[in-house]
C-alpha cells in the first residue's frame, strides 16, 4: 500500500538531511577543544539553565534509618532555582576518613526508593526491584561506597498530587524551561551535596544511572567534571531510532538538540573520564544494530584522545535493566 501521508516518513526525511553542527569529525586536538567548548557551551544553552555561584545548598537531615551494613538517612538540599531535591545518603557503618561516593541515578517509576532497594513487601520487591535489578545504589552502599539517590524531578516525593513528568514537561514549558535541564540543576547540588559531606573524598565522585537515569548521567558526566567515572545503563542509541522511531515520554527531549549533536558526541564530552556503558541485547527501547553504530561513534572519540583503556562496555544478554558485570570492577578501579 501506498503510504502518502505520513507524518513519520516526512520526518525521517527531514531527519535525513539533517547534519548536527558538533558531530565529532575532529582531526587534531586543537579542532577537539574547539569542538567540546562549543558543544558544552551549546548544550548549557539549549537546557536552558541558570547555574548560580556560592547558591546556599540549606540542606537538612530529616530521617535515620539503620540498615545493617549502612545507615540511610533522609536528606534534602535546594537546587539552584529554589526547588527543595529530597534524597537518600547511605553511608555505609565501615567509614575510612575520606570516602568514595557514588551519585545513583534512577529511571522512569518509583523514584530513589527503587535504586535503594526499598520495598514494604516481597510482592513489591518482584516487582518494582528484581526485574531491572534496580537496587545497584543499596548494591554499592553494601560494597563501602557513600551513595547519594535523590529523586528526579517528577518522580517520588516531588508529586505529591500525581502531577507525572509528561505534564509537568509541557507546563515548564510554557515559562521557557525545559525538564532536562530542570533535573540536571538538581544533579549539580547533588554533587555540591556529596561535597559538603566531610565523609566524601571531593576527588572520588563517581555517577551511574539507568534508563532514564542513564540519560541523566550521560548529561550530567558530559557538563559536571566533578564525576570522575560514569556508568550509564540502559540508555546508549542515536537519537533518531530512540526518539523519532519510537515515541518516548517528552521529559527527555530538548528542544533542537539534534541539529547539534546526537548521543555519542554528547557522550564524547565525558571523554577521556572513564566511561562504562551497558546494554542489554534484548532492550526493545533501542535497535541493537543502531546501538552499534553509536558505540563506534564514541569509541572513535576515546580513540582519538588515546583513551581507549578508559572506555568500557558491557553487552549482556539481557534486556532494560543493570547489569554489574563490569560496573563493580568498574568503580573499584577508577574512584
Ligand atoms: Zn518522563
Amino acid at each position: 500500500m501506498e503510504v502518502k501521508f505520513s507524518v513519520l516518513e516526512h520526518i525521517r526525511k527531514e531527519v535525513e538531511n539533517i547534519k548536527p553542527k558538533f558531530e565529532f569529525k575532529c582531526k587534531d586536538m586543537e579542532e577537539f577543544e574547539e569542538w567540546r567548548k562549543g558543544l558544552k557551551s551549546k548544550l548549557l544553552e539549549l537546557l536552558r539553565i541558570d547555574i548560580k555561584k556560592d547558591y546556599p545548598l540549606e540542606a537538612e537531615v530529616i530521617e535515620r534509618v539503620d540498615c545493617k551494613s549502612y545507615i540511610r538517612e533522609k536528606i534534602f538540599f535546594k537546587s539552584f532555582d529554589g526547588f527543595l531535591v529530597p534524597a537518600y545518603i547511605l553511608i555505609p557503618k565501615k567509614l575510612k576518613k575520606k570516602n568514595k561516593a557514588l551519585l545513583c541515578l534512577h529511571g522512569h517509576g518509583r523514584g530513589k526508593v527503587d535504586v535503594c532497594g526499598i520495598y514494604k513487601n516481597e510482592k513489591e520487591k518482584q516487582q518494582y526491584i528484581k526485574p531491572l535489578n534496580y537496587d545497584y545504589g543499596h548494591q554499592f552502599a553494601e560494597k563501602g561506597y557513600v551513595v547519594l539517590a535523590p529523586d528526579g524531578r517528577c518522580f517520588g516525593e516531588t508529586t505529591p498530587y500525581g502531577e507525572h513528568c509528561s505534564w509537568m514537561f509541557t507546563a515548564f514549558l510554557l515559562i521557557g524551561k525545559i525538564m532536562v535541564g530542570l533535573r540536571i540543576l538538581d544533579g549539580i547540588r547533588a554533587l555540591d551535596y556529596l561535597q559538603s559531606r566531610e565523609e566524601i573524598d571531593r576527588d572520588r565522585i563517581g555517577c551511574i544511572g539507568l534508563s532514564w537515569g542513564g540519560t541523566f548521567t550521560l548529561y550530567l558526566s558530559a557538563i559536571d567534571e566533578r564525576i570522575k567515572a560514569a556508568c550509564i545503563s540502559g540508555y546508549f542509541d542515536n537519537f533518531k531510532d530512540m526518539l523519532i522511531e519510537r515515541g518516548c515520554c517528552p521529559c527527555q527531549y530538548i528542544p533542537d538538540i539534534y541539529l547539534y549533536a546526537d548521543i555519542p558526541d554528547i557522550a564524547g564530552l565525558i571523554a577521556p573520564r572513564p566511561l562504562l556503558i551497558e546494554y542489554g541485547e534484548n532492550d526493545p527501547l533501542y535497535t541493537y544494530s543502531e546501538v552499534m553504530k553509536a558505540l563506534k561513534k564514541i569509541k572513535k572519540i576515546y580513540k582519538f584522545l588515546k583513551a581507549s583503556q578508559n572506555l568500557h562496555i558491557d553487552i549482556f544478554k539481557g534486556a532494560h535493566q543493570f547489569s554489574g558485570r563490569k560496573a563493580f570492577i568498574f568503580f573499584e578501579k577508577y574512584l
